[in-house]
């Protein structure tokens, strides 16, 4: 149970905010009305969980005090979870998180992690690379935030402290070259995984998607077929701007997952919904603290329950 609580905790505020509005709107037993439809709508919109989302949840909700001729919370909760559970696992596509479970078909399995500067990029690597060593895999990491040279040496900690090789140029080089070297040493070394940071910054944002695909590119002629995945990380706190990003990233280059940081800190973890939900892509891992074992992977059930189980549960 102490995924599911730690993943309650952080969860804990965006669960305040819907919990509070379900509950003072519908006390006891009684017709949906269109105000409470309204108020109901705008809590989720204000949890984060995308328009397209909203919708949804909301048709399913009329449909249900439709059949059932009255409404209250516990089924307006059931009818939530329901809908999400299922709007999440579409985002899903059948896909495990890379690591978790069955082994990668080729190895080392190397994963191109992108997104925006301050997202967590530098630390979903080094917690990602913490539970792969964990699980008795040899990871290598790839310092390729070149821009940044307290990236590089963040890298380093990381690698250290959970028992990961660190590839390194020096801060300014290309990130294309060191990419390429540690997709090299990592073959050499008969490593499980390779997990590329990157920069999320460039001089000029526009050359940033250039050289992510020149990054890209580079991976793949070190190893066919490499980067495997494309890991996008969010930051919960920026809600809807991070749809942005994620649209943006994935235009670019092509995400293959979203790995969503500091969920921890904010009342919009319905910005999951819109991830999976609205966009489409899949949420591989969830970020509810600074600690390694705060990266988990994501599953839609553990989350439901989270954000909208038994009150008495939590
Ligand atoms: P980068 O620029 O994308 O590489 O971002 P960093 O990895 O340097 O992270 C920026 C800050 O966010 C750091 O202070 C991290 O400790 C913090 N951070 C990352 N993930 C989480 C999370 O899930 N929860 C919280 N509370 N903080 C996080």
């Amino acid at each position: 149970m102490g995924v599911l609580s730690q993943l309650g905790l952080g969860l804990a505020k965006t669960r305040e905010g819907l919990l509070g509005a379900i509950r003072r709107l519908l006390p006891g037993s009684r017709k949906i009305t269109p105000e409470l439809c309204e108020e109901l709508e705008a809590a989720l919109l204000s949890a984060d969980v995308g328009a397209a989302s909203v919708s949804v949840l909301m048709e399913a909700v009329r449909e249900s005090v439709r059949q059932a001729g009255e409404v209250d919370a516990s089924s307006v909760r059931a009818v939530l979870k329901k809908v999400m559970t299922e709007r999440l696992r579409a985002g899903e596509r059948g896909q495990a998180p890379f690591g978790n479970g069955a082994s990668p078909p080729s190895l080392p399995h190397v994963v191109l992690l992108v997104g925006v500067n301050g997202v967590g990029k530098t630390t979903t690597a080094g917690k990602l690379a913490g539970q792969f060593v964990k699980a008795g895999k040899r990871v290598v990491l790839v310092a390729g935030d070149t821009f940044r040279a307290a990236a590089g040496e963040q890298l380093e900690i990381w690698g250290r402290r959970v028992g990961a090789d660190v590839i390194r140029h020096q801060a300014g080089g290309d990130p294309a070259a060191v990419a390429y070297d540690g997709v090299v040493a990592a073959l050499a070394r008969k490593a499980d995984i390779v997990l590329v940071d990157t920069a999320g910054r460039l001089h000029t944002k526009s050359n940033l998607m250039e050289e992510l695909r020149k990054v890209k590119r580079t991976l793949g002629k070190a190893m066919p077929g490499a980067p495997h995945d494309v890991l996008l990380v969010l930051d919960a706190t920026v809600g809807q701007n991070g749809l942005a990003q994620a649209r943006q990233f994935h235009e670019a280059i092509g995400v293959t997952g979203v790995a969503l940081t500091k969920l921890d800190g904010t009342a919009r973890g319905g910005i999951v919904l819109s991830i999976a939900g609205d966009l489409g892509l899949p949420v591989r891992y969830v970020g509810v603290g600074e600690g390694v074992e705060d990266l988990q992977a994501f599953d839609p059930e553990a989350f439901v329950e989270a954000l909208l189980g038994e009150p008495e549960e939590s």
